[in-house]
């Protein structure tokens, strides 16, 4: 049952009661505010908005790295009415320019460290800029911000996906899509007041966001804000504050495997949650070991606000390292051979349908109804199968498969196989243009030791099909990836057009 409320309502209507409580902690400067406390200084940002000559239904940018000012701007830039565009403070202004144009941002908030780039892009469009920190600086008079009028179909965020096959889309979600996100991870995840939340993911992309608009506020957990991922930092503020969720992303996993976290104290925590990017068993079965919890994947994209598998936290369902665990509540989901566009058992394209799915991709009509089609079914463009008990596994994307001899190969499932390799620290996978054979499996790798790549690469041929060996390899210094974590295989087919041969 999803509740009729607007987003900032239903999330902070019981934040009154939790007093003194800590919502949220900034990892760097300590500064903390208190739930009693955030109710007025969401207010007071919806206050500035509106003397700033924002109104219902505008779009307004924010730019800025972690830190509880921007959960506070978040709320308040919906509680003032607003449709909220999370920005990348990495941005150029170029980029800037054009994510502005293409969401029709009336007003700009950027972080007094971003400012200058804020400043460039923002003038030429003719848009406002205000600094976040004057923004959020004077908190109302009155408790809890009166309610917004904002319908549970009106939008709410207007988040840009990660941009791994093409431009960033910018995904218009509304307070029902994502009111109804909250209830659905609140069904498998068991959040309260002791939980200590690290938010360093980005909280302007969908994974880092649910920290704020998900369980953690709602249910009376602590956010500590880190500004970037940094291994030291993280794992002090991780024993400092005695955090009890982990939420990783694969290469974030794959540092608290490596030698920087030897002797670290990650005793606190009670669960994991991993998503974004396939993690491989191996590495999920590793990361238990080290943290003495269970680590369970979440999958799920921008467009579906993002949840749509996850492994529950208690246990309550059998889910194999690698999987992804159980569909959230009230989704459907089929699964269609991309071949012939017939529904499947086996391997297939997965076809979702729930409350969270998006409105729509702003200003693209054609893509919207290339994505959603026939009654609300979202296509994932990812390949996945599901047990017969009801646990799904992703096998990879469908754009990302290597097309070998007519042949299909998962990079991810090579990716599993060269971690498992001793001398491999990271591993990519893609396909390159080959005109005998189509496109050839190429390896990127990251050295744990001195790799012998035609060693490697034989090691790789005595355990995969002949069609799925890997035909070329290269050694790299680091796997380029996103922001939210997942690999930049353009970038890598881009650099590393010609299948250098091993040696
Ligand atoms: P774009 O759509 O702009 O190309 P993107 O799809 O990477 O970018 P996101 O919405 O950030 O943008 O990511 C969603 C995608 O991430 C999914 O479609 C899926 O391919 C991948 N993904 C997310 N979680 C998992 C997971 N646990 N295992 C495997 N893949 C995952
Ligand atoms: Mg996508």
């Amino acid at each position: 049952h999803v509740p009729d409320q607007d987003l900032v309502e239903f999330v902070l209507q019981h934040a009154g009661e939790r007093g003194q409580r800590p919502a949220l902690v900034d990892g760097v400067t300590a500064e903390t505010v208190t739930y009693a406390d955030l109710p007025a200084l969401v207010g007071g940002v919806r206050a500035a908005l509106e003397r700033r000559g924002v109104r219902a239904g505008d779009a307004v940018a924010l730019l800025a790295p972690n830190q509880p000012r921007w959960a506070i701007a978040f709320y308040g830039i919906l509680a003032a009415g607003g449709a909220m565009v999370p920005l990348n403070p990495a941005f150029t202004t170029g980029e800037l320019t054009k994510l502005l144009r293409l969401a029709g941002a009336v007003a700009l908030v950027a972080d007094e460290e971003c400012l200058a780039t804020a400043r460039a892009a923002a003038e030429g469009l003719g848009i406002p800029v205000t600094g976040l920190r004057d923004l959020t600086a004077a908190p109302s008079l009155g408790a809890l911000p009166p309610a917004t009028g904002r319908e549970p179909q009106h939008p709410a965020v207007i988040a840009f996906s990660s941009g791994t096959t093409g431009q960033p889309k910018g995904v218009v979600l509304t307070h029902r899509n994502l009111v109804s996100a909250v209830v659905q991870h609140r069904g498998i995840y068991h959040v309260g007041p002791d939980d200590r939340f690290l938010a360093a993911l980005p909280f302007f992309h969908i994974y880092g966001l649910s920290m704020i608009l998900d369980t953690g506020i709602r249910q009376g957990a602590t956010i500590v804000t880190l500004p970037r991922f940094e291994l030291r930092r993280y794992l002090d503020l991780v024993a400092e504050h005695g955090i009890t969720w982990l939420h990783l992303v694969p290469p974030v996993a794959l540092q608290l495997l490596s030698e920087g976290a030897t002797g670290a104290d990650l005793s606190s925590v009670r669960h994991a949650v991993s998503g974004a990017a396939p993690l491989d068993a191996q590495v999920a079965t590793r990361v238990q070991h080290r943290l003495g919890v269970a680590v369970g994947q979440g999958y799920g994209m921008t467009e579906a606000s993002p949840g749509v598998t996850w492994v529950p936290d208690d246990g309550s369902v059998d889910c194999p390292p690698g999987s992804v665990g159980v569909l959230v509540a009230g989704t459907e989901a089929r699964l269609v051979d991309p071949a012939t566009g017939t529904d499947t058992d086996g391997e297939g394209e997965l076809w979702v349908r729930g409350p969270q799915v998006m409105a729509g991709y702003l200003g693209d009509d054609a893509a919207t109804a290339a994505t959603v089609v026939e009654d609300g079914w979202l296509r994932t463009g990812d390949i996945a199968r599901v047990d017969p008990g009801g646990v799904w596994w992703v096998v990879d994307r469908l754009k990302e498969l290597i097309k070998y001899k007519g042949y299909q190969v998962a990079p991810a499932e090579l990716e599993a196989l060269l971690l498992e390799h001793p001398a491999v620290a990271d591993a990519a996978v893609a396909g390159l243009p080959d005109p005998a054979a189509g496109e050839i499996p190429k390896a990127w790798v990251v050295a744990a030791e001195p790799i012998d790549t035609a060693e490697l690469l034989a090691w790789v041929a005595q355990r995969v099909a002949p069609y799925k060996r890997i035909r070329a390899i290269e050694v790299v210094a680091a796997i380029p990836r996103s922001p939210s974590g997942k690999i930049l295989r353009r970038q890598l087919r881009a650099e590393g057009g010609t299948a250098a041969l091993p040696g």
